[in-house]
């Protein structure tokens, strides 16, 4: 059984090597699922997989923490060193990230960043929600979304 979870946060980004639009810096509110796999039937008793408030819980601030109202870089764009400068000028969050800032690697940047901050955090072992991550889709427009999943993920690391 999957559990799914839907987030949203508001983003800009550029995509330097873009020829047209999306080379400039310009936002998007980005839609997010998390989708979870069951690890562990249905409660008996409480009818749940996992409590849906909890997991709630466990996403969101994260989510944000990264992405909302940040402005992500190629860690190879011009941009990136500037916003490295100290001074009032420069002081707003910027998430930078390997590759161009797209749908598809903010996904599996997500994907990343949820997953090694869940299994190095000790709560996640030790509270068994009964689920594992299994795929992040994002949505940069109602009708554009790109999903990394666990196997992308295992193809990733042989
Ligand atoms: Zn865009």
């Amino acid at each position: 059984m999957e559990l799914k979870l839907d987030f949203k946060f508001d983003a800009a980004h550029r995509l330097m090597h873009h020829k047209g639009l999306c080379h400039n810096i310009h936002g998007h509110t980005w839609k997010v699922r998390v989708t979870l796999l069951s690890v562990a039937p249905i409660g008996k008793k409480d009818g749940m997989i996992a409590d849906f408030s909890i997991l709630k819980d466990t996403f969101k601030p994260r989510i944000d923490y990264y992405f909302d109202h940040g402005l992500i870089l190629n860690m190879d764009d011009k941009l990136a060193a500037l916003t490295l400068i100290d001074g009032p000028l420069f002081d707003f969050k910027v998430r930078l990230m390997e590759g161009e800032p797209t749908c598809e690697n903010i996904a599996k940047q997500l994907f990343m960043d949820l997953l090694s901050n869940l299994n190095t955090r000790k709560q996640w072992s030790e509270v068994d929600y009964g689920v594992k991550l299994q795929s992040i889709q994002v949505w940069e427009s109602e009708k554009a979304s790109a999903i990394y999943n666990s196997d992308d993920f295992m193809e990733s690391i042989q």
